[in-house]
């Protein structure tokens, strides 16, 4: 049903790109837009784990992720001061997928934006939409630069902070911040780190992943600190520091060996699962556009690129693009809400001091779910 369909597709950023690529790989005319006239992204590592490896196996990227990031075979959990105290109990999925893993956001995206052009499909940047209008057969759209089209289908993969969402989707809403903050540092790889570590049992919980041979990056969660003005990227550093005095194992390591030339940045979370109906007519929503997650579960990521992939098949399969919209909804409903809200309590149990085996078992449980098929 896809094949000579026209469809638009506005955010070119993980979920954009993974549903621009099986679009045109099944015979749509894709045109990607982005808001962004350099298409960049910012320059941290990202935790790609075992769902969201298998997703980017069916996605045909593994081999290339593999190449230019780090796969590992699990993670370990540390105490705050480098204690070791277990493995994090992650599912091997499929014969021949890595438990986990991590690449730099910028190799993934080349990755992705690499196979959109080699699919052909058309990709314009600097570009937004400022009018959506839903007709029987098709929506009637007005670009940022003033140009009108009409189009079979819009997908709206403008992330958290969705103007899609805002044009189309009345019933939802903003989402809501979690209370917490995350720091982050990109930088080279302590010597005797192998594979990804998990530090709890501190008031600030963190963690440090491999992105490629020689590059980590760390995270740390805090309350979230308010921001009344703009932090230089000195004073993020220093307060990086600071955060991470009481801490021993690689995570020590980390904050003596960072240097004020390393990509650091904080970022307040905010979460949101929107309710449903995801469609419009024929716009669509996916990804955080309309379930924004915390990085708690690493499977923002993931769910942007399943929920492509469930897109463009029962799309394929559908006789009208309603049908296939309502079957791609029903299927990723229950799971982007279990990572959605698994994400949020253990952001909870964090702010309330809880256990690191608590904390360790929630996360365990929650990736476990994951493990299933979608
Ligand atoms: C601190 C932090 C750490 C995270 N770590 C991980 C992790 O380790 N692993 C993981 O799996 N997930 C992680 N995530 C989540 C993950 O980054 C997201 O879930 C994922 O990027 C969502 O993909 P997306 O395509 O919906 O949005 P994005 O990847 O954000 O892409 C959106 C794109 O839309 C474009 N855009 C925005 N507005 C417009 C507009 N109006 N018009 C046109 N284009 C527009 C943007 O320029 C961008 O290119 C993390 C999130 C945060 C906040």
């Amino acid at each position: 049903m896809i094949s000579g369909k026209r469809i638009l597709i506005v955010g070119g950023g993980i979920g954009g790109m993974a549903a621009a690529i099986r679009l045109a790989e099944l015979g749509g005319q894709v045109l990607l837009i982005d808001i962004d006239p350099q298409w960049r992204v910012y320059g941290a590592g990202i935790t790609i784990t075992g769902p969201t490896l298998r997703a980017y196996r069916r996605l045909g990227l593994l081999d290339a992720i593999k190449e230019q990031g780090a796969i590992a075979a699990g993670s370990t959990i540390f105490r705050y001061d480098g204690l070791r105290l277990g493995q994090l109990d992650e599912p091997a999925l499929e014969e021949g997928l890595p438990a986990t893993g991590g690449i730099m956001r910028p190799k993934l995206h080349r990755i992705m934006q690499a196979r959109v052009k080699a699919l052909g499909v058309e990709t314009r940047l600097g570009l937004s939409v400022s009018a959506l209008v839903n007709r029987d057969d098709g929506v009637d759209v007005t670009f940022t630069d003033d140009a009108q089209d009409r189009f079979d289908l819009v997908v709206g993969a403008d992330s958290i902070y969705s103007c899609v969402r805002r044009m189309a989707f009345p019933h939802m809403a903003e989402a809501q911040p979690t209370g917490q903050g995350c720091w982050r540092v990109s930088m080279k790889r302590p010597p005797t780190l192998e594979s990804g570590e998990i530090y709890l049992g501190h008031r600030y919980p963190a963690g440090i992943n491999r992105c490629a041979a020689d590059m980590v990056y760390l995270w740390m969660l805090t309350p979230h600190v308010s921001r009344e003005r703009h932090f230089t990227d000195d004073e993020l550093f220093d307060a990086l520091r600071a955060n991470l005095a009481d801490f021993g194992g690689n995570v020590g390591w980390v904050r003596d060996n960072m240097t004020r030339d390393d990509w650091i940045n904080y970022r307040p979370l905010a979460a949101a699962l929107q309710p449903g109906p995801w469609f419009n007519g024929h716009i669509v929503l996916l990804g955080d556009a309309v379930h924004a997650t915390t990085p708690h579960m690493a499977s923002g990521a993931g769910m942007a690129v399943e929920s492509a992939l469930v897109l463009a098949e029962e799309l394929d399969r559908a006789e009208a693009i309603p049908v296939g919209l309502a079957a791609y909804q029903a299927r990723r409903f229950d799971r982007c809400r279990h990572v959605v809200e698994t994400s949020i309590a253990v952001g909870k149990m964090q702010l309330a001091g809880e256990s690191p085996e608590a904390v360790g078992s929630a996360l365990g449980a929650g990736l476990h779910r994951l493990a299933g098929d979608y």
